[in-house]
């Protein structure tokens, strides 16, 4: 038997500490490994050139619509001014007289103290015309004064209950509003993109999560409708990563959403490709960021009075995970604070005890900081924790925005992953991208750092908390198939499971834990068609 591929010439990574020096692809599955791939010979051989080949990686939260859409407007992420930022949003502005909005993201909210950006900045440059940017935590959005007036958004207007307008001291709206509840007042205005235009976006996203050696991801954050540009990718063969997608439930009507989500599900299976495509899982905000005081805390933030902001109140949030947990859905759960993580578990918790026993897999997706007991509880529970460990660095948004909130005691206690992973807590690598880079690398370097870019600070922030690099790996990789469910046929290297795959133009598990970022990506293959070429 002759195989479709041979991969040679570099280390085959089978698990922490297990290592194979080939494989061996046939009809889409992988063939054999080791010295057995090596004698069957191979249609196409790829020389590793001394590059890893591991399996590909898996995301456990992401945007890729969004990320997609994004790379449409003005180009203002990672830019490191507000003026930089203003130039970028007037060239756009100058160049698409057309657009009746200007729309895009995501900027810095650490640029500007408190992260209060005026809209009276962006007057001057696009006086005419509404202005909508959204920030980097996709929590809050920064407009002109067009865009508040059309909104008749203004010092009369009172905050919603989940949302926050930034106010001067005569009331007047600054131009920044916090939480769905607050930007909506604004952004159900502006033009929504067409089906056509979001299938487009789409495809570039997937085409830029392959470029990181992704194969599957989980979008959490599907509202009414979301699913057709994925049925429109899957109908042209377009769709080149593997999706679930989470279902967005809301406080205010949740339950007249459950027969819409199981509708859009029974659609999903319809277009018949249950390896491609998922309509698995349901999203729910139990709170918002610590960046802006809206996390949900057990005791006050430093600088106020506030508990933050809980989106749900726990009963109904419990209510409704059980409610689509009997429906056969998989929670998802957006969880910052100490507060909502425990709501959250007890959500959980009541849902596991109310209905019958079933492979329900529930996760809670960012887990900032959380109480001891409520660690464990995650492992009792069998919830996945989906990190965004990317996030546990000392970046100027944690030291100018999170930690003058939690105070010193809290800032150590954020993102305990190496105690989540001692006490047997199910572990996944998420991006939340596009709040911040898709690459699982970066993500896993910072997890086994817990440093800057720059090697800050030195040892590591927390360093008991570091996550050694090949944990890391297996939780991108194996744990990220367990949470998607996709364990059977992907996430590890193993004769007969798919040859989802990602090679590496080095091996990161032998040098500083600091440089694995620098690794390129030298291409990803899904069921042993290759996705990506670096
Ligand atoms: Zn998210």
């Amino acid at each position: 038997m002759t195989n479709d591929l041979l991969f040679t010439g570099g280390e085959v990574w089978l698990g922490p500490g297990r290592r194979s020096t080939a494989l061996a692809v046939s009809a889409g599955r992988i063939s054999a490994i080791g010295p057995d791939a090596e004698a069957d010979g191979a249609t196409t051989v790829v020389d590793l050139a001394g590059g890893l080949l591991l399996p590909a990686f898996s995301d456990g939260h992401c945007h890729p619509t969004q990320a997609g859409l994004e790379m449409f407007g003005p180009a203002i992420a990672g830019l490191t001014s507000v003026e930089a930022i203003l130039a970028e949003v007037a060239r756009y502005a100058a160049e698409h007289p057309e657009l009746d909005w200007i729309v895009g993201g995501t900027y810095d909210p650490a640029l500007v103290a408190g992260g209060s950006f005026h809209a009276a900045w962006l007057d001057e440059i696009v006086p005419d015309r509404p202005v909508l940017l959204k920030a980097t935590d996709h929590h809050t959005i920064w407009c002109n004064s067009a865009a508040l007036r059309l909104a008749g958004v203004d010092a009369d207007t009172p905050d919603p209950d989940t949302g926050m307008i930034d106010r001067f001291e005569d009331g007047a709206p600054v131009g920044t509003l916090r939480e769905p509840s607050a930007y909506l007042l604004v952004e159900q205005f502006a033009p929504e993109p067409s089906l056509e235009t979001k299938a487009e976006a789409l495809k570039l996203a997937c085409q830029a999560q392959a470029a990181v050696g992704l194969t599957w991801m989980q979008d959490a954050w599907v509202e009414e409708g979301g699913h057709l540009p994925y049925l429109a990718l899957v109908d042209r063969g377009e769709l080149s990563i593997r999706s679930n997608l989470g279902w967005l439930l809301v406080p205010e009507r949740w339950r007249d959403q459950l027969s819409v989500i199981v509708a859009q599900r029974a659609e999903v299976e319809a277009a018949g490709a249950p390896q491609l495509l998922t309509g698995n899982a349901v999203k729910f905000f139990a709170d918002g960021v610590i960046e802006s005081g809206t996390a949900e805390m057990l005791e006050p933030y430093d600088d106020s009075h506030h508990h933050g902001m809980p989106v749900w109140d726990p009963d109904e949030l419990a209510a409704a995970v059980t409610a689509i947990d009997a429906l056969g859905f998989q929670a998802h759960l957006h969880a910052i604070g100490d507060a909502a993580v425990k709501h959250s578990l007890d959500a959980i918790e009541q849902a596991i005890r109310t209905n019958p026993e079933w492979d329900r897999r529930p996760v809670i997706t960012h887990v900032q900081i959380a109480e001891a007991a409520d660690l464990q509880r995650f492992a009792d529970l069998n919830v996945t924790a989906a990190m965004q460990t990317y996030w546990a660095q000392r970046d100027p948004l944690m030291e100018m925005l999170t930690a003058p909130r939690l105070g010193p005691e809290r800032t150590d206690r954020q993102y305990q992953v190496a105690t989540m992973v001692t006490l047997g807590v199910p572990l996944s690598i998420a991006s939340d991208w596009p709040v911040s880079t898709n690459s699982p690398i970066e993500a896993i370097t910072v997890a086994a750092t817990r440093q800057t870019h720059d090697g800050l600070p030195e040892g590591g922030w927390m360093p008991e908390e570091r996550l050694p690099l090949e944990e890391g790996l297996l939780a991108a990789t194996a744990g990220g198939a367990y949470q998607g469910f996709t364990e059977g046929f992907r996430g590890r290297l193993e004769v007969g499971l798919s040859a989802d795959l990602v090679w590496l133009d080095r091996d990161i598990t032998t040098g500083e834990p600091i440089r694995a970022r620098e690794a390129i990506v030298k291409g990803t293959w899904l069921d042993g068609v290759q996705t990506h070429q670096g």
